[in-house]
């Protein structure tokens, strides 16, 4: 357990790089904080010792005065020293913060793209900059205050041994048990207790989450909390854990532990009386000295005990944001070869291509292969999940096939420099995510050399004439703010002026009209027969009536090619495409019908 810590502490500081030493110069002078911190006791036993002297003459004592200065200046030396230990640990702390950030956004530039459909945006910032974040607290703050508060125990335990030892562990018998009492709620068979508590805690703080997300339901359908079973299991389960942990578990122990942390005199009191009588007959003097310093000190038991507490939970905390930020640190990064080879032509081909995606068993793609000779146009189809948006993502290399090979002009996209693959390809896809910033910015994107004559020339050839005259500002509209939101359709457009603009020889299209309205599709069609003029195509479509003109289609089903021609052969093959042909017919004439019933 120690170990582990110690680990996480070197993990993190690795990451400080020349600002380590600052780390370690600020934990020293924490350390000489804290001592300093303890001298003004000392004062105080000497005060005692020359008032107890001259009793009850009290006047007799000169020294008093300078006892007060001196405590005084210690004091506020240790503040001072303090402070410059902060000083340094945060310097040092935000270098370190700053540094993982920097690397981990390098290390995620180097990620296929896929990774990002699994984490999204949101959790990445969450686990990369949130966890940052957290390590502050450990290295800045808790780091200076086990090291002071290790100090402060050493210089404790000198001067509770150095006036009167006997007194002194009476004081710290106090300590030990409180100690005892702390670990004995967390160890054994109460750690397992204490973590089912904790996790109960989790369990229902991340219910919670679900029920507020599903509050629009809830109210839709006039549901009470008691609709969401799960949380109110949840809860329920909490308060059932938290009972059995603090009642079962905790109750005798907090009690003696708070009892001999807050009353360390408890045990003092009772050895000074029976120390007093064989006193009496010695220096008593001294031994009320010493008594008087030992009812003061020991009240610094209690803080040494509570700085360690918070200072443990820090520790606690960093772990786990240091969890976080090595999901991000050891995310797979895309292996880019050292020896690029240079595509021949714009084809596309698929090598008996085999892909499963990660923590599934079965293959989203199972032994595919075709070609897309340059300058032809191939579509994929089929039903949902057939494996389409796999196929075409393999193409980019968001993920890596599990066997066979996709070439693109006759090379393996393993062995091509990623920027001339990147150049090569151009794509449109489902989910077209449009940057909050202007139109011109966005579709700049693409090629970021770009003039914005270019950019306007590529916007009207994807029949966004139309959204540039709608908007306040036409190209320079920043999108997402001022109450601009583009409709799916009118993404998709912007998305494909960015297509056309990048100039890409091969075009990769997934369901580009799927979200467009009737107005919006025509227009979209339009603007995809500019895109695609002279290209080598690879389209994904559910209207089959766009792939009707497509040189050949290949029906993907269960990641499976199940039939491949073109749409003269396999509108009457009698295979997978003829059924899905005619229920696309069915459904047109369906709808005209209704149209006509209607007016
Ligand atoms: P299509 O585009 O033809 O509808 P997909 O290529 O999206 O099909 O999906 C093929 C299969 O792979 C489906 O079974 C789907 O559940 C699975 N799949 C798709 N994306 C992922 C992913 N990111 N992680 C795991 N499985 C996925
Ligand atoms: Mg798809």
């Amino acid at each position: 357990m120690k170990e582990k810590k110690q680990s996480d502490v070197a993990v993190l500081l690795r990451y400080a790089g020349n600002y380590k030493g600052l780390t370690f110069l600020g934990l020293g002078l924490s350390a000489v904080a804290m001592v300093l911190g303890m001298a003004p006791y000392i004062c105080i036993w000497l005060a005692a010792r020359d008032l107890i002297a001259v009793a009850p003459n009290w006047t007799a004592a000169t020294n008093i005065g300078t006892y007060g200065w001196m405590a005084f200046g210690f004091s506020f030396g240790g503040i001072l020293v303090y402070f410059a230990a902060l000083m340094c640990t945060h310097l040092s702390a935000f270098r370190t913060a700053a540094n993982i950030r920097k690397q981990g956004v390098a290390h995620l530039m180097q990620t296929p793209l896929g990774f990002f459909d699994n984490n999204g945006s949101g959790l990445l910032r969450n686990r990369l900059d949130g966890g940052a974040g957290e390590t502050e607290t450990l290295l800045a703050h808790n780091l200076a205050d086990i090291v002071g508060t290790a100090a402060m125990f050493i210089a404790m335990m000198v001067l509770m041994l150095v006036f009167d030892w006997r007194m002194g562990c009476a004081c710290l018998l106090a300590a030990l048990i409180s100690v005892l009492a702390m670990f004995s709620m967390m160890g054994g068979k109460n750690a397992h207790l204490m973590m089912e508590y904790q996790q109960a805690q989790d369990v229902m703080s991340k219910a919670g989450t679900e029920y507020v997300r599903g509050i629009p339901v809830v109210k839709v359908f006039q549901q009470t909390v008691y609709s969401f079973k799960a949380f109110k299991a949840a809860i329920e389960d909490y308060s059932a854990k938290a009972e059995r942990y603090t009642g079962g578990v905790c109750r005798v122990p907090q009690s003696v532990n708070l009892t001999c942390t807050e009353g360390v005199f408890i045990f003092l009191v009772p050895a000074v009386l029976l120390l007093a009588p064989s006193a009496l007959a010695g220096d008593f003097a001294g031994f009320i000295t010493n008594f008087a310093f030992y009812a003061v000190f020991s009240a610094i038991v209690s803080t040494a005990l509570a700085r360690i507490m918070f200072a443990s939970a820090g520790t606690i905390l960093a772990k786990n944001a240091l969890a976080r930020i090595n999901t991000v640190m050891d995310a797979p990064t895309l292996p880019v070869t050292d020896a690029p080879q240079t595509p021949q032509d714009n084809g596309v081909t698929f090598e008996d291509v085999t892909f499963t995606y990660e923590g599934s068993n079965i293959p989203a793609l199972d032994h595919v292969s075709f070609t897309v000779r340059p300058g032809e146009t191939v579509a994929l189809v089929g039903p949902s999940g057939g494996g389409k948006t796999t196929a075409a993502s393999l193409i980019p290399r968001f993920w890596d096939v599990s066997s066979g090979a996709v070439l693109v002009g006759g090379v393996d996209v393993k062995d091509m420099d990623p920027h001339v693959l990147m150049d090569k390809v151009a794509f449109v896809f489902q989910n077209t995510r449009l940057f909050k910033t202007s139109i011109l910015e966005n579709v700049r994107a693409a090629r970021p050399g770009a003039t914005r004559d270019e950019v306007l020339d590529a916007l009207h050839a994807a029949q966004c004439d139309d959204i540039l005259t709608k908007l306040p500002h036409g190209i320079d509209t920043l999108i997402g703010s001022e109450g601009t939101y583009l409709s799916g359709g009118e993404q998709q457009r912007v998305a494909l002026a960015r297509a056309i603009l990048k100039d890409a020889p091969i075009i990769v299209l997934d369901e580009a009209t799927a979200f467009a309205d009737p107005e919006n599709e025509a227009l979209i069609q339009k603007a995809l027969k500019t895109l695609t003029e002279g290209r080598t195509v690879i389209m994904i479509a559910h209207r089959l009536s766009t792939v009707v003109g497509a040189d050949r289609i290949v029906v993907l089903d269960n990641g499976r090619i199940v039939e491949e021609g073109t749409h003269e052969e396999l509108s009457s093959g009698g295979g997978l495409y003829e059924r899905m042909w005619k229920e696309y017919n069915q459904a047109v004439q369906w709808r005209i019908a209704s149209v006509k019933e209607g007016a």
